[in-house]
Parts: C-alpha cells; structure tokens; sequence
C-alpha cells in the first residue's frame, strides 16, 4: 500500500500499464469483447468530428445555367474542375456542371483527368497544361487532351501515339501576354510548321489566358485580345483550322461578351462567386460551399483570462467561449485569427484568439440585452463557419478580401479533411 500512486502499484512506467490491463480484465473474470464491423460501420461520419463542408448542388446547377444562357448556344461551357474543383469535389461537381448544360471539362494534372474517367465522365477533358513527355501513355489511354506549346512535346506525343494507331489531339496554347505557358502570339505559325509534317498530331483547338480579364483598367486585356485574334487570323491566312477557340475565364465571360468566341473556360464562378467588383450587376451566382461545425466546448473564462496560443484575446469577463473543431489544417486560415465572424442562432458570433491547427474559439455575449434573446450556448449546438448566410457575413468573399487572398484559395483549402457532403 505504502508505494501506491494514483493508484497504481509504483514500478516502471510499462510495467504499470501492463499490471494495471491485465489486473482488470481479471477482476470483471472476463474477455475483451471486440466490436463488430456493424457496430464500427454504424458510427455515422458526421459524428466522428463535428465539422463538414456542405455543397449546394443546386447553386452549381444554377451557375451554370445563368452562364449558359449569357453564352448563347454556339459557345461551349467547359466546366474547370481542376484541384478538385476548387474544393467543391472534382468527380461530383462535373457531373452537376455536365447535367446543367457543361459540356468540357478542364484540369490542371492528369491525376485529375483519370480520376474523372474512372468516376465513368465520358465528355472531352482538357489539361490546362502541357505534361512531362514521359506522361504521354497516360494521355492517349485516357483520352485526355493536353495543351500544347513546345515542338519536343508534340513530336513525342504525335509518334508515341502514331506507334499506337492513334491521334495525337491537342489544344494549341497561346501566349498573349501573361507569360506563364503558351506559344507567343507572333510565333504560331512558326510553331505549327516545324511540327506539321506529323500526320497524327491533331489540332483540336486554340486558346490563351488573360491576365487582367477581373481588373477594372482594361488596357492590358486589350493587348491580349487583339493579339489573339491576330493569332487567329494567321491561321486563318494559313489556311489552318483552329478548331475550338477559346479563351475566357470566369471575369471575361461576364464583363467581355465579345469574346466568348467557341468555348468558355468557367472556373470561380461556377462555384459561386463573383469574380471582379462589378459583375454582380451581369450575372446573379450563388455560392456552393458552406462550412458548419457543433461547439465542442462551452466555458466562462474570468475576465482579462487570455484565450488561445499567444493569448492576444483577453475575455471581457461576460462572454462564453465556444470551441468549434475546425482549424487551420481544415483551411480556416491562420491569418483571419481574430478577423472573422461565425453564424450562431441567427446572429453573428467573434472568433477569437489564434486559430489553431485543429480548433478555434469564438465568444458568445452571454449579458442580458432589450429586445434580444440571451444567447445560452451548449455543447453540440451547430454554427456556421463559411459560407453564404442571410444574417452574418460568414461569405468566403469576405474572407478572401480580409486574408488578401481570392476566393479560389479559400475554397480549394476548405477541402483537405473535413467530411463533405452534397445537399
Ligand atoms: C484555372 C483556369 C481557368 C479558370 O479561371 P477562373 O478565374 O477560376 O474562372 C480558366 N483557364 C485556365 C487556363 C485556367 O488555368
């Protein structure tokens, strides 16, 4: 008795858990019973952590209709579903963009594209980038269409795919002006002679990428367009089919009708969100993504008791602190400690204190108001996180605008582990 802590028999540390399993077990004179499959399967996964990301199809659907209709029926809609569309699901969100009247797809990384094919999506894919040449089986079994600009990576697809019997289509990429991928606009024609002796290369379509299609002054978009176009009409004196022409984002559909020319390209906007200030006044979009959690912690902290790593939030002393399990492992970026408002009961809630990987906090005004309900937190009660909400600025607009960041990264981080689910 005289060497017993916390009540375990003093000893080393492995002796004393083993001493202390086997001691039990023994006392209740009986085995471990092991759960069963069904009893592990019936955990439901909204119950394994309390916070997911929901995904309004409808609000896809929407999205894509509205453009459609801007579009008109000649122009093609090619659904960008790249980096797992936006965070929003690749193989979910292609098949509501494709129901909606989408017709491509685009991706950034063959991965992508072969995730989209063994999801059994049949419509043509686009790489929005031209792949080490060592990938080049994996394009021609996957009928996926890589862009194209450089004449060493289209004269190994065009022979690897000859060796095979096959076509070698590619989208031609044009640089117009922003200088990250694509043949300079001057060049095209150049590029094309030195490659078309090829029989199997196939070119299936030409496109380039604005840089500034979202920026207020225009003129640097108007470089770029009218070196496409002169690009094109190269083609045209030469006599060569450019296929599909393409070259507007989400920010030219709605603000540059006039160049919608065979395809548009629709990323950000897909998933809902406006992508320049002014072209809320073009098109009415509806945000896909809402990110919610249930408190998992309710706690009265005295005042002037700090919250959180660094405790650069002291409680006013009439305030409840709700912990929620999303961090910034979750995408709720680190920067916006402090910065952002959750949704509870209708009413608009401060998170507090640094986010952490896995968690953060916020406070609830527990002190009595006129004319208002006192708010009395629990445990398991849902808040909203992120996401369009009618009462409180929970908008990932905002987000993006306060983490001076664009709203792709937002999204695209929202995806990595919660649980998501399509309503
Ligand atoms: C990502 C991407 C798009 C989509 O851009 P948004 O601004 O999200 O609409 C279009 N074209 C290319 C080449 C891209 O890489």
């Amino acid at each position: 008795m005289d060497n017993m802590i916390n009540g375990f028999t003093a000893g080393s540390y492995k002796d004393r858990n083993t001493n202390f399993q086997y001691s039990r077990e023994r006392e209740r004179g009986s085995e471990v019973q092991p759960f069963t499959d069904l009893e592990l399967q019936a955990v439901p996964e909204k119950d394994r952590r309390w916070s997911w990301v929901e995904i309004d199809r409808g609000a896809i659907q929407h999205n894509v209709m509205v453009t459609r209709k801007l579009l008109g029926e000649r122009c093609r809609l090619m659904a960008v579903v790249k980096a797992d569309a936006y965070g929003h699901g690749a193989v979910e969100v292609a098949k509501i963009a494709i129901s909606a009247g989408a017709s491509f797809l685009g991706v950034a990384t063959i991965d992508e594209g072969i995730q989209l094919r063994d999801a059994g999506l049949r419509e043509p894919i686009l790489l929005l980038a031209e792949p080490p040449v060592e990938s080049v089986p994996l394009l021609l079994h996957y009928h996926i269409i890589p862009s194209v600009y450089t004449p060493d990576f289209a004269i190994n697809y065009a022979e690897i795919a000859d060796a095979h019997n096959m076509k070698a289509p590619y989208h031609l990429a044009i640089n117009t002006g922003m200088n990250r991928i694509g043949v300079r606009f001057d060049q095209v024609i150049e590029f094309l002679s030195q490659v078309s002796f090829h029989r199997a290369l196939d070119l299936q379509g030409c496109f380039t990428h604005f840089a500034t299609a979202d920026a207020p002054e225009t003129l640097d978009f108007q470089i770029q367009i009218n070196r496409f176009v002169e690009s094109m009409r190269a083609l045209e004196a030469a006599g060569i089919n450019p296929g599909i022409v393409h070259c507007d984002n989400s920010a030219a559909i709605y603000r540059f009708p006039k160049t919608h020319f065979d395809m548009a390209r629709l990323g950000i906007s897909l998933y809902g969100y406006q992508p320049a200030n002014d072209t809320h006044r073009i098109v009415q979009l509806r945000p896909a993504m809402s990110v919610f959690a249930r408190i998992t912690n309710v706690i009265q902290v005295p005042m002037s008791e700090g919250v959180s790593y660094g405790m650069n939030y002291r409680s006013p002393g009439s305030v409840k602190i709700c912990t929620v399990p999303v961090g910034y492992a979750d995408g709720l970026i680190r920067l916006l400690s402090g910065q952002i408002k959750f949704a509870y009961q209708d009413r608009a809630v401060n998170q507090v204190g640094n986010i952490c990987m896995d968690q953060c906090m916020f406070e609830v005004d527990i002190r009595s108001r006129a004319n208002q309900r006192t708010l009395d937190p629990q445990i398991g009660d849902l808040v909203q996180i992120a996401g369009p909400n009618a009462m409180v600025d929970t908008s990932i607009d905002t987000m993006a605008k306060k983490a001076a960041t664009i709203q792709h990264e937002v999204t695209i981080g929202f995806s990595h582990r919660m649980p998501r689910y399509y309503v």
